[in-house]
């Protein structure tokens, strides 16, 4: 078995500053579990395009597809606001999840008990809270065609198009199915089948692929009544899989209940390589702070969850990941906060490093 390959993308702001305290876990991980990780960095984003001018580079890009995960940081920042589009800085990171066909996208919504009280939601609603939505990335409204702003009759229609293969359908439940496989397996399948001929579609695939999963308990929501059922009583899920513009309004929904922005990793997938690990990237779902880029204000766990589940998803690692997890709850359990977990005068925050080596001890102290 050949060592994991990690491939790092700081990237812009607060990238650089949350990455360098997740070099600190992989060490830790790689110390401690006896694990040889190939760590290699390279630019993206907004620092890319300063050395190369593109905001991804191809030699970058060919290092990406032959890793075995891929770990990014954030893209952006004023500087980079009046570039032309096709050399912003998120144009980068849009370049790896086409290239790498990475169609499916995990957003945990995970309550920390420590946090509860920064939810909109009443605690005993949120606290405990771990769920999955899988969205399908790659296809959908956003991408069918025709589209555009047309004229007609006199005037202009907008048009999108929602559309979907049957491929497409299955191979992002598929990923969803393993996912359940590796947690409560228990699945939600969420469209409009009642209104859309693509949810027919999408519920007849998903039933079908499930023939294949007889473990997991499937079921079928439609995705609004999803939206109101996430609000009234989200424990009642497990791993959601939805479509890429339903996905996209959930999974922002859901990732709210849990608090700050500060705390929330996300992933995305794509089909199983030679080794039989998924394409993968993986990335704190906040952008890159401008507003406090470069004060070691920023809070890493969001980064440091991304890789836990690297160590989950690509990596095979489910009970170093769990450590991982366990030692970031630890230290908010233990109250120690970076500015965004804060909502009391008078309480010293902790800096960017400073959490970071809070959960290297909490991760020392559960050896
Ligand atoms: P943002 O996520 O960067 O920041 C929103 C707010 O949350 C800010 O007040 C910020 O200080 C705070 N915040 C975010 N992450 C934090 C963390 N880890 N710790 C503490 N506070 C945190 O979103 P934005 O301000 O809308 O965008 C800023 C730049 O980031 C833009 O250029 C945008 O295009 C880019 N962006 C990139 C990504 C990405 O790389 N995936 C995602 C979203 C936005």
């Amino acid at each position: 078995m050949t060592n994991p390959s990690l491939l790092i993308l700081p990237g812009d702001g607060i990238g650089p500053e949350v990455m360098a305290e997740v070099r600190k876990i992989i060490d830790w991980i790689g110390t401690n579990h006896g694990v040889n990780f190939e760590v290699s960095e390279d630019l993206v984003g907004g620092a890319a395009y300063d050395k190369h001018g593109v905001p991804l580079a191809d030699e970058t890009m060919a290092k990406a597809q032959d890793v075995d995960a891929v770990l990014l940081g954030a893209v952006g920042g004023p500087k980079y606001d009046d570039l032309d589009f096709s050399v912003k800085p998120e144009r980068g990171l849009l370049r790896l999840r086409k290239e790498m066909d990475l169609y499916s996208n995990l957003r945990p919504a995970q309550c920390f008990d420590a946090l509860a009280d920064f939810s909109s939601l009443k605690k005993d609603i949120v606290s405990g809270l771990d769920i999955m939505i899988v969205r399908e990335l790659t296809s959908g409204v956003y991408f069918g065609e025709p589209r555009g702003i047309f004229e007609e009759g006199g005037e202009r229609v907008g048009i999108n198009t929602q559309r979907y293969t049957e491929t497409e359908i299955e191979r992002g439940a598929r990923s969803a199915f393993e996912l359940a496989m590796k947690r409560n397996k228990r699945l939600c399948s969420m469209e409009k089948a009642n209104v859309m001929e693509s949810g027919i579609l999408w519920r007849e695939v998903v039933t079908r692929v499930a023939k294949d999963y007889p473990e997991v308990e499937l079921s079928h929501m439609y995705a609004d009544n999803g939206a109101m059922q996430l609000v009234r009583a989200p424990k009642q899920f497990d791993v959601i899989y939805t479509d890429n513009l339903f996905g996209d309004i959930l999974s922002d929904c859901a990732a709210m209940l849990t608090g700050s922005l500060g705390m929330l990793p996300s992933a995305s997938l794509g089909a199983p390589m030679e080794n039989g690990r998924p394409k993968a990237l993986y990335e704190p779902v906040h952008g890159s702070a401008p507003d406090i880029a470069g004060e070691g204000k920023a809070n890493p766990c969001a980064c440091i969850l991304s890789f836990a589940m690297a160590l989950r998803y690509s990596f095979d690692m489910g009970a170093e990941a769990d450590r991982v997890e366990a030692a970031v709850e630890k230290v908010l359990a233990d109250g120690i906060r970076t500015g965004d977990l804060l909502n009391e005068d008078g309480v010293k925050p902790a800096s960017t490093s400073e959490m970071g080596d809070a959960v290297i001890a909490a991760l020392n102290a559960s050896l």
